[in-house]
């Protein structure tokens, strides 16, 4: 019999089959344990986390009373481990070259009539230009997989291009790059050229259904792509992003699978993921959501999200404009901690709106809003829109980052950089309305920084802020 062997480097061993099956069936057996969940309930409490077999259990959980309990935990850490601060992004995307053949995706190589496209250095600049001017301080780099028309030498120029544009007081300060799984030397490269987080989505865990879903190209290969995390760490990248791609498998599966990762990120490299992402299969040019049958409902979605939140407390969690105001704003509550806004997700887009016969989207983005559209409902919402990169900038990467959260420090950095940053968007970006909503904010949640002495650095660096100065960060 296979052992399960979570520091195994081989694919098949970390993310092993037969145990997720067992992991599986033993959820099923105990979704009505009264007793077990209250148990796995209790001990998540210590918001250390759970594993894979206690998570499965409180997924499957199906008495209402206990639900209800998983909620409002998850609500509970969301708020002691990220308080009202949520990180905004947006996605750029380079080019839809691509020579794989993933079924779910229209940039898939057999796909002819979409339209591609690749950005040159200079279309970069406008694009670039476009999103400080809507006051993005963070951008998640993509590109399809096509070592002719999109080498990694394009990537790191692409990379460069964007860090050196500041254009009146925008800047991008922290580029995450999601790019298909790669070398160790070209990771290296990647880490030299000053990324963020590396993201690469699983698609799936599944090993069959993955080979099935990813016909040709080099993506056909699980190994190789489930193994690319420990590649990048092995190559220097200290923040890694997972994520599958909910509707290919049984969302259970899936969700083992991210926790197995995780596990076994933490237990090979001593620091699991920086991020999840939860992405939902999406309509698209030549892509039908309905011809994959394992799409999960809104409430399930909801309870992936809440369950994520309980099982990994310092794992940030993301959600893009796939989903809709109304999924997002009840998962914001539950567990995700990063959301993208005032999206574009066709190549290029931000400087000029696509014509309408050119459609280069990877999916048709749910929440069309613009940026301050998104910040100004986050705000009566109650949250505060943060555009911090300050861990990146500082070296708070990797095992650095995550010691200083499970000593609870990390807190004392985010709330007040969330507060600057914010200043920051609504001296330069903001409408009158958002400006105003913003001002009064930051005036209150500047008295919830606990510390007194970082309470008032804070408020003279937003009245620094206020007379033009930029950039402050803790
Ligand atoms: S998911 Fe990525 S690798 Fe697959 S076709 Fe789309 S761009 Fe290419
Ligand atoms: S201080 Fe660090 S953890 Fe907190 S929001 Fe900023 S970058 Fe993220």
């Amino acid at each position: 019999m296979y052992k399960y062997d979570p520091k195994s480097l081989k694919a098949e061993e970390f993310i092993n089959h037969e145990e997720i099956m067992e992991t599986l069936a033993y959820a099923e057996e105990n979704k009505h344990n009264e007793k077990l969940i209250s148990e796995i309930i209790e001990k998540a409490k210590q918001r250390k986390g759970l594993p894979h077999r206690e998570a499965l259990v409180l997924l499957d959980c199906d008495i209402p009373e206990k639900n209800e309990e998983i909620y409002a935990l998850a609500e509970q850490i969301k708020k002691d481990f990220y308080g009202n601060r949520i990180v905004m992004f947006a996605p750029l995307y380079l080019s839809n070259y691509c020579v794989n053949g993933c079924l779910y995706c229209p940039y898939h190589a057999k796909n002819k009539h979409i339209c591609r496209k690749k950005l040159t250095q200079d279309e970069i600049r406008a694009e670039v230009t476009a999103l400080q001017d809507m006051g993005h301080k963070r951008l998640a780099i993509e590109a399809g997989e096509d070592p002719v028309n999109n080498p990694l030498e394009y990537i790191l120029e692409s990379i460069n291009t964007i860090y050196s544009i500041k254009h009146k007081n925008g800047a991008i300060r922290r580029v995450n790059v999601n790019i298909a799984a790669t070398t160790v030397e070209n990771y290296r490269k990647l880490k030299e050229a000053g990324i963020g987080t590396y993201i690469l989505f699983q698609e799936t865990y599944h090993k069959e259904s993955y080979e099935r879903l990813h016909p040709t190209g080099p993506k056909h290969n699980y190994a190789y792509h489930t193994e690319a995390m420990d590649r990048a760490m092995e190559g220097g990248i200290d923040d890694v992003g997972i994520g599958a791609l909910f509707g290919l498998e049984l969302y259970r599966y899936e969700f083992a699978g991210l926790l197995m990762h995780a596990e076994h990120l933490e237990a090979v490299h001593g620091v699991g993921p920086h991020t999840i992402s939860v992405p939902r299969v999406r309509r698209a040019d030549d892509i039908d959501p309905d011809a994959f049958d394992n799409g999960i409902t809104d409430d399930t979605f909801a309870k992936i999200v809440a369950c994520l939140r309980i099982c990994v407390p310092y794992t940030g969690l993301i959600v893009s404009t796939r989903e809709s105001q109304k999924s997002r704003e009840r998962v914001l509550k539950l567990g995700i901690s990063q959301i993208s806004g005032g999206s574009r997700t066709s190549v290029g887009g931000y400087a000029e709106p696509e014509p309408e016969e050119e459609n280069s989207a990877q999916f048709d983005v749910s929440d069309n809003r613009t940026l301050d559209e998104v910040v100004n409902w986050l705000m009566k919402l109650g949250y505060i829109p943060s555009f911090c990169t300050a861990c990146y900038r500082e070296g708070r990467t990797g095992d650095r980052f995550m010691s200083l959260c499970k000593a609870g420090q990390i807190q004392n950095c985010c709330h007040p950089n969330a507060l600057m940053t914010l200043k920051e968007y609504i001296e330069d970006y903001a409408s009158p309305e958002t400006k105003e909503i913003g001002e009064k904010l930051i005036e209150k949640e500047l008295l919830n920084i606990p510390k007194e002495k970082v309470r008032n650095i804070a408020r003279e660096y937003i009245e620094n802020i206020h007379s033009g100065q930029r950039d402050f960060r803790f």
